[in-house]
């Protein structure tokens, strides 16, 4: 046996949980499932991957994110490492985010991320356990975010009733083109942002 590492990640997608391969037909005014059922879409009515719901079931995939986990993760502000409430005081909602603030004046007021919030003890565990992040990422408190786009494969119509797989993209909830997706992760645009020291709260 070898000593435990990071925990999987609770987003990150298991080896025993298969992607489904759906069938997509084109409606009049967007994509659906031949054998759609109610759960296939979010409150926005926005189609989403399928994929099997056994986490722990073989092996880890790290570099895949679970759908139905990141949205669960994204929606209800969970931390992306162990599924908990993520940390939040009065500054608002704990993230760890790659260090950009070369990218714009104010950066991270108004990004968008696929990146679900932390934990404070998963925050400092990956602080700890990977002194690389330390210089490359920052803790920011974000007290207003909004689940406002999906990040998903693009579908175009045909005159033969099957869509045309396009490129994946971001695709904001309440445009047309949002009947033209298979979302496969939830963004949120972050507002009101508060550079934080992990190390303060110690
Ligand atoms: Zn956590």
């Amino acid at each position: 046996m070898t000593a435990p590492a990071l925990p999987v990640p609770y987003i990150a997608a298991w080896s025993g949980e298969q992607t489904a391969q759906r069938q997509i037909t084109c409606r009049a005014d967007g994509i659906a499932y031949a054998d759609e059922q109610r759960y296939d879409r979010d409150q926005h009515g926005v189609l989403w991957n399928g994929r099997a719901y056994a986490r722990g079931t073989g092996r880890p995939r790290f570099g895949e994110v679970h759908p139905t986990r990141q949205r669960d993760a994204m929606a209800h502000l969970l931390c992306q490492v162990c599924g908990a409430p993520a940390d939040r005081d009065a500054r608002g909602t704990l993230w760890l985010l790659e260090d950009a603030r070369a990218d714009w004046s104010g950066w991270p007021d108004g990004l968008m991320t696929t990146h679900p919030p932390v934990c404070l003890p998963c925050a400092r565990l990956a602080a700890d356990l990977c002194p690389h992040l330390r210089g490359r990422y920052v803790a920011v408190r974000v007290r207003e975010s909004d689940a406002c786009a999906v990040l998903g494969r693009l579908w175009a119509p045909t005159a033969l009733g099957t869509p045309r797989r396009l490129e994946k993209g971001v695709v904001s909830y309440g445009t047309s083109a949002a009947r033209w997706v298979t979302a496969g992760q939830l963004i949120r645009s972050l507002h009101s942002c508060t550079f934080v020291d992990l190390d303060d709260a110690r």
